[in-house]
């Protein structure tokens, strides 16, 4: 079995070299992953800027591939370039820091396997839930566990699985629950500051405003120490909105004014 490795953090990040660790005991792992920290830049791809690769070296051994662009970036030229295949399966993390609710859609680490899916590729992304995580082996353990579903039921073309695991050791774990993606959105403040010219600037900061009573969600599921494990796509149709838009007439009053 082959893997892609990738994440948002960087490639120096503790958190690709657990998964990369981890995942050598199922797989032929290749690593190759953003030379700069990229999270939370979306799904953003590189266009007007040429793209580097370097080998990048780890204790002394080569480790993976650096590659100075985005998430997608590296899914792409991974797949492309460097693999010159396509892998059994990519998985994005181990990402320092949840990525559940709205934060999906900001999310590089999510945006590395979305691009995954979009290329027909199996993906998972995996975080832990704490930006100052330090331990990573059950992570590392839940994403083989969950590689290993993934392998052996398939997903539906365009699926993806997005993991969040409980930043707690494993014993004070509560379980794995399903879940669906909670509504929850952030409360932007941009905190007003001055430069040393006297100069505005703006920094964003803000919080993630719960959503009470929501049950099987993301942030359900993190909350109460459970892993979460959810599955979502890149289409992005409407297909109710899809069925009643046909009733708004669009297609035929402007037609009848075109001609
Ligand atoms: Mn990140």
């Amino acid at each position: 079995m082959k893997i892609l490795v990738t994440n948002d953090d960087g490639i120096d990040s503790a958190g690709i070299a657990a998964l990369a660790d981890a995942l050598r005991e199922i797989a032929e792992v290749t690593v190759v992953a953003p030379s700069e920290e990229q999270s939370a830049v979306g799904h953003g791809i590189t266009m007007k800027y040429p793209l580097r690769v370097f080998n990048y070296q780890k204790n002394g051994s080569f480790f993976g591939y650096a590659v100075e662009g985005t998430p997608a970036d590296c899914v792409k030229m991974g797949i492309r370039n460097i693999m010159g295949e396509s892998p059994d399966l990519v998985i994005s993390g181990i990402n320092h820091g949840s990525n559940t609710a709205i934060n999906i859609i900001y999310s590089g680490t999510v945006s590395a396997a979305r691009e995954a899916a979009i290329m027909d590729v199996p993906a998972i992304a995996i975080s832990v839930t704490s930006h100052e995580a330090k331990d990573f082996k059950y992570a590392g353990k839940v994403a083989i566990m969950v590689a290993q579903k993934v392998i052996k039921y398939g997903l539906p073309r365009g699926t993806l699985v997005n993991v969040n695991v409980p930043n707690f050791p494993e014993n004070e774990i509560a379980g794995v629950l399903v879940t669906e993606q909670s509504k929850a959105k952030w409360d932007d403040i941009y905190e007003k500051r001055t430069d040393p010219f006297g100069k505005d600037y703006y920094w964003l900061t803000g919080k993630l405003v719960e959503i009470e009573n929501e049950l099987n969600t993301d942030q359900f599921a993190i909350k109460n120490k459970f892993v979460s494990v959810t599955p979502i796509h890149f289409d992005l149709t409407d297909y109710d909105t899809f069925e009643k838009m046909k009733s708004w007439n669009i297609e035929k009053n402007f037609n009848e004014k075109a001609h």
